[in-house]
């Protein structure tokens, strides 16, 4: 399951904010998933919760939000969204598509005391 080693490095980027910016506890954590980037919401749910044990984010709530898959359709000129990765172009059908958003996660916002 890889969403653990995600869920290790979301602590690690908590704990190295901690660190810069001098807090004790995390109270809510806001985390972008794209729908492109292959992550399993109720995995990373389940990792989260397993890795942030005896962290400073033990009792963090975890917030999800997902962010659509976009890419570039060279036939259109336009961009489009998409699904799935390989997906076709919703306008024309095409393949030509180029993921240009939504295919990666990171933490967007903590709420912090
Ligand atoms: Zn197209």
């Amino acid at each position: 399951m890889h969403e653990m080693s995600l869920a290790e490095g979301v602590l690690q980027i908590i704990e190295d904010s901690a660190r810069t910016q001098n807090f004790s506890r995390v109270k809510t954590v806001w985390l972008e998933i794209g729908q492109l980037a292959g992550v399993e919401k109720e995995a990373m749910r389940f990792c989260f919760e397993a890795v942030v044990r005896d962290s400073i984010a033990q009792d963090a709530k975890l917030e999800i939000i997902e962010t659509p898959g976009q890419a570039w359709c060279m036939q259109c000129s336009d961009t489009v969204q998409v699904q799935a990765l390989y997906d076709e172009c919703p306008k024309c059908g095409g393949h030509q598509l180029q993921v240009t958003g939504g295919n990666e996660m990171r933490v967007k916002e903590l709420d912090v005391e």
